[in-house]
This record gives C-alpha cells, sequence and structure tokens, in this order.
C-alpha cells in the first residue's frame, strides 16, 4: 500500500526531517548546566511512551511524514531497557533513515556492538572535560574512565564517526577548549562545542556567565589555525572550522549567538507522548491521549502537523519577553 507524504511544514516554510526521541527523563548524571544535585522528579512511569507506542509513532513520522533522519535522546537513553529492540525496529522501518544516539555513554562500552548489529549509525556522546576532577565537578560523578571506554567501543564497534558535545562552563573548564580539541584530534572524534541555553531546571542561566562561541574561538585561535570547512551550512547548527588545514575538524554551535532558527529542519517527541515543535516551545502537542483512545494513524499524522504548523519563527531568547520552558533539556529530550 502507498500511503501519501505529508510533510511536516511551518508558516514559515520550513520542513522538519530530523526527529528526536526522548526514551527517558531519567539519567545517572547529573551534569549542573541541566539537572540539580538532587535530581529531578521522573515522569511517572504511566505516561511513558511504551516501547511499542514509540515504534508505532517512528513508524507514521518515517513512512507517512517525511522523517529521515532519527535521534535517540533523552535524559540518558541507555538506561533505557528496550533500547536495542526499539533500535532494530526502527531501522526495519526505515532502512534509509540515518539513526543516531546522544549520550553521556555510560555502560556504552557494554553495549556498542549490540547498538551497532541493531542499525544504529552513529553515536554523539557528550564530554565536557577530559580531566577526572573537573568531569566529576560538572556531571557530579566520578565516571570519566566509562565515558572514556564508551567512546573506544562506540568507535571499534563502527559507530562512527564519533562526535563529542561539550558545554563549556565559566569557572570549571572554560579554560579547557584546546586541551579538548587536542585531545578529541588524537582520538580522532569531532568535537563540537554548544553554548550552553537556558534550559536548566534549575533556572541558573544567566547571559553574562554564559560561554560564547565568539569566547571559545577566540580561546582556540592561539593555538590552531581555524577555517571554515563549508558554505553553506544548512541545517547543520554547527560551524565547522578545519584545523590546522585539517582533515580534523571543530564545530561551534551557537545557538544562542547566532540562532539558526531560520533554518532549523527538527522536531521532538518528549518520552511521555508530546510533539514539541521546539526546545524553546512553550506548548506542546499530546499525542499519547490520542494514541491510547484509539487514534488510527491518519489522526496522529494530521495532529503531528498541525502541532509543527504552528512554529515559531525562533526561540527568542534575547527578546524580553522571554520565558524558559517548563521543562527542563533532560525532560524534552536534548
Ligand atoms: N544524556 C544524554 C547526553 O548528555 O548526551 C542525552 C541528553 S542531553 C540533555 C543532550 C545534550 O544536551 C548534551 O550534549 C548536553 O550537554 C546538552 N545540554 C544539556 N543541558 C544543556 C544546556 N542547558 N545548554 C546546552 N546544552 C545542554
Ligand atoms: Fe544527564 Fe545528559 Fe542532562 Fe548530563 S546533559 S544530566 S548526561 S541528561
Amino acid at each position: 500500500m502507498i500511503t501519501d507524504v505529508q510533510l511536516l511544514a511551518d508558516r514559515f516554510g520550513r520542513v522538519a526531517r530530523d526527529l528526536r526521541v526522548s526514551l527517558t527523563d531519567r539519567c545517572n548524571l547529573r551534569c549542573s548546566y541541566c539537572m540539580p544535585a538532587e535530581g529531578l522528579d521522573w515522569l511517572p512511569d504511566d505516561t511513558v511512551l511504551t516501547d511499542d507506542e514509540i515504534v508505532r509513532l517512528i513508524g507514521i513520522a518515517v513512512r507517512r511524514l517525511g522523517i529521515t533522519e532519527i535521534r535517540f535522546t533523552g535524559g540518558e537513553p541507555l538506561v533505557r531497557r528496550g533500547l536495542v529492540g526499539i533500535i532494530e525496529r526502527t531501522r526495519e522501518l526505515g532502512p534509509d533513515v540515518e539513526l543516531s544516539v546522544t549520550t553521556n555513554a555510560l555502560g556504552l562500552a557494554k553495549i556498542a556492538d549490540r547498538l551497532a548489529a541493531a542499525g544504529l549509525d552513529r553515536v554523539n556522546v557528550s564530554l565536557d572535560s577530559v580531566r577526572p576532577e573537573t568531569f566529576a565537578a560538572i556531571t557530579r560523578r566520578d565516571r570519566l574512565s566509562d565515558v572514556l571506554a564508551g567512546l573506544a567501543a562506540a568507535k571499534a564497534a563502527g559507530l562512527g564517526p564519533v562526535k563529542v558535545n561539550a558545554v563549556l562552563l565559566r569557572g570549571y573548564n572554560d579554560d579547557q577548549a584546546p586541551e579538548l580539541l587536542r585531545w578529541a584530534i588524537e582520538h580522532d572524534y569531532a568535537l563540537r562545542f554548544i553554548e550552553q541555553m537556558p534550559l536548566d531546571a534549575q533556572h541558573g542561566w544567566t547571559r553574562t556567565e554564559m560561554i560564547t562561541a565568539d569566547e571559545i574561538f577566540t580561546r582556540l585561535a592561539p593555538e590552531f589555525d581555524l577555517t571554515p570547512a563549508r558554505e553553506p551550512r544548512g541545517s547543520a547548527p554547527a560551524e565547522l572550522f578545519l584545523v590546522d588545514g585539517g582533515p580534523a575538524t571543530v564545530g561551534l554551535i551557537a545557538s544562542v549567538t547566532r540562532p539558526f532558527c531560520g533554518d532549523c529542519d527538527r522536531v521532538r517527541l518528549t518520552a511521555d507522548g508530546q510533539i514539541r515543535n521546539c526546545l524553546f516551545a512553550r506548548t506542546e502537542s499530546d499525542l499519547r491521549g490520542a494514541l491510547r483512545a484509539g487514534a488510527s494513524d491518519d489522526e496522529l499524522a494530521d495532529r503531528w502537523v498541525a502541532a509543527m504548523w504552528g512554529k515559531r519563527a525562533g526561540h527568542g531568547i534575547d527578546d524580553p519577553t522571554f520565558l524558559q520552558p517548563d521543562r527542563p533539556m533532560s525532560a524534552i529530550g536534548g
């Protein structure tokens, strides 16, 4: 049967092709820019989509809504028990869909091979420092060696190119940008620095304290020759630079100071079955309720399309009326 494809378009001419699926809001780290030390009130179990429900919605996204890329995230996606099965079933639904996982890499060493066998293409690992004491200060857990083992296992399993995402925090690791880049080049990981965004549960973000992409560039420039690596940037959030003529690169994701909302092609499904058309959206569209009330695939697809149409032009962080979303990054799916 051939099903009509409806695109996930918005009124500004953007079309979502990239779906971020949050598999859980729980996490085994407590990164200070994301969660408080004591953790958060986790979503009640019965509100979290089951594996079958997730796979059904992914099927609608891939077969009817033009999604070509899926990233599993969270919270920490590796703590979701059904992860390997969900990836396997997603791969069956979309043999050509690009599949990746964003993870803190705790426990990745143990399952990297199984993830690759299930059809995962690659991983993005979040790592803000390669110094054990800084890592522990930021994440509030002394687990750097597990992350490094996870990274090595991912590379060995063929889950590459392995990207490493780092957030710099003033007073913690803002002096470590060159060291991180040297380490990443040595291990053949593609490093990208992400500006800290106002998405922490504690609402501790301030514009004046955040480390900007310009500041990161300035800190790297004395030690590396950085030249623009690609034009145009398209929907990719990272501005990519060749390091010392290449082939190594470094990315700067200036979500706050140089927003890329005009080219955004992302849509998010939260672990409890809500569609968010933007990280910073103040409203969500409930697919779980409809799904559990017996909605057909057509009805779910229509709801999804309607949810995207309402996407705002930009995140508006610089707008005086900006309000941080009620949900923190870990519950949205970063
Ligand atoms: N737990 C997984 C991980 O850390 O990779 C996946 C979820 S985490 C929310 C996804 C990404 O969001 C990580 O790279 C993390 O560094 C980033 N992140 C979390 N809070 C952030 C914030 N306030 N500003 C910028 N990036 C943030
Ligand atoms: Fe967990 Fe990822 Fe948030 Fe860190 S950034 S606390 S690893 S969800």
